[in-house]
């Protein structure tokens, strides 16, 4: 299918490209000096000590799940209503997912379910900056103070929000992705922040097969290394990074301004305190709304505008999840994956773009 407006559009250009040219001249191609670089920017971008650089956002969630001495017989809380990653990186350290509900207003992991479903096995939360938006940081980080819990951010799609005006990724043990949807991009990519000296230095030696001195292995490790060619394509984008999120913020503007008064559409939610940077811009779809929203997908296809259901399944109710034993339910999440739909917010739209797409679910709603 050949969108006229597509649901994402990394935004690459002649600069990037160039920079990659300057990493073909020096011969390095493999994790090097550009690496270096990302690290110390991004990791000041975000507001903490160190950055480690990983081949993805979930080599990342693994190596930062590792590095927390997350092991066989531990719990640790996630959201079901997020990408599979984000559970799957707790079972490749043989310790067990436990899915928490999330809130109706922001997506975002319930910190009274948080409560609910600590038990004297729980080791870590792993909140999620959902569609761009922080969790409730202020709730997950009193609780885990209080319970001697450990934290991962999984900030995968919120490079630049904030709580408070402090930046995602700088309240735990923070987790970012670089993949091709993202905010911003190396094509794949990841990025751990951390204050802590501890985790930076066990995370390197993770990704690097548990070696601090190269062929002497201390621990056991991975390649989950970044190259330089993608550094390079990063620090870029970094740089890039506000300004793409302020025109995300504006088209999530106009956005609402235009459906928030047709019934039956519910706009996103920006909560007190937070800097959202609509990495999606998700609505939902009721009873109210003149057709279904399979039908809403469906129409809106036809007029060339590509929408996406972010996520169909929650994890809990995955096939590999079931077949593990899990049999939970979590009333939000299930109510929600019915409802929501996200709908194209990228920076390369146009005013054009953002009206059509208004003007095209206008048309389509009772009104
Ligand atoms: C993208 C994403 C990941 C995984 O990142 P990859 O770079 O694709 O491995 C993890 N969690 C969330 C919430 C994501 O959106």
């Amino acid at each position: 299918m050949n969108y006229k407006i597509q649901i994402s559009k990394p935004n690459l250009g002649l600069k990037e490209l160039k920079a990659i040219r300057e990493v073909f001249k020096s011969g390095m191609v493999v994790q090097g000096p550009r690496v270096e670089e990302l690290e110390r920017e991004f990791s000041k971008y975000v507001g903490t000590k160190y950055g480690i650089a990983t081949s993805s956002g979930t080599t990342a969630l693994h190596v930062a799940a590792l590095s927390a001495g997350i092991r066989e017989g531990d719990e640790v809380i996630v959201p079901s209503f997020s990408f599979v990653a984000t559970a799957n990186c707790i079972l490749y350290c043989n310790a067990k997912p436990v899915f928490a509900d999330i809130n109706e207003d922001d997506y975002n992991i319930d910190p009274d379910d948080i409560q609910k479903k600590i038990t004297p096995k729980t080791k870590a939360i792993i909140p999620v900056h959902l569609y761009g938006q922080s969790a409730d940081m202020k709730a997950i980080m009193d609780i885990a103070e209080d319970k001697k819990l450990i934290v991962i951010e999984d900030a995968c799609q919120a490079h630049g929000a904030e709580f408070e005006n402090k930046k995602v990724g700088s309240f735990g043990i923070g987790v970012f992705s670089f993949y091709a949807t993202k905010n911003m991009t190396t094509g794949e990519g990841g990025m751990i922040t951390t204050n802590d000296e501890k985790i930076n230095e066990i995370s390197r030696m993770i990704r690097s097969h548990g070696s601090k001195q190269r062929y002497y292995h201390e621990i056991l490790g991975y390649n989950y290394r970044m190259t330089d060619i993608q550094a390079a394509i990063g620090l870029v984008q970094l740089k890039n990074l506000e300004k793409n999120n302020k025109k995300r913020i504006k088209n999530a503007k106009m956005l609402t301004r235009g459906l928030k008064n047709i019934s039956g559409i519910i706009t996103p939610k920006i909560m007190p305190n937070r800097k959202h940077v609509f990495h999606q811009y998700t609505i939902r779809i009721t009873k109210d709304f003149g057709i279904s929203r399979e039908e809403l997908i469906k129409k809106l296809e036809e007029k060339g505008i590509q929408t996406i259901i972010y996520y169909p399944l929650p994890i809990h109710k995955q096939r590999l999840y079931l077949n593990l034993g899990y049999n939970v339910h979590l009333p939000v999440t299930e109510k929600l994956e019915n409802e929501i739909l996200s709908l194209p917010v990228h920076p390369l739209l146009k005013k054009e773009d953002v009206n059509y797409i208004i003007e095209s679910i206008g048309e389509l709603s009772k009104r």
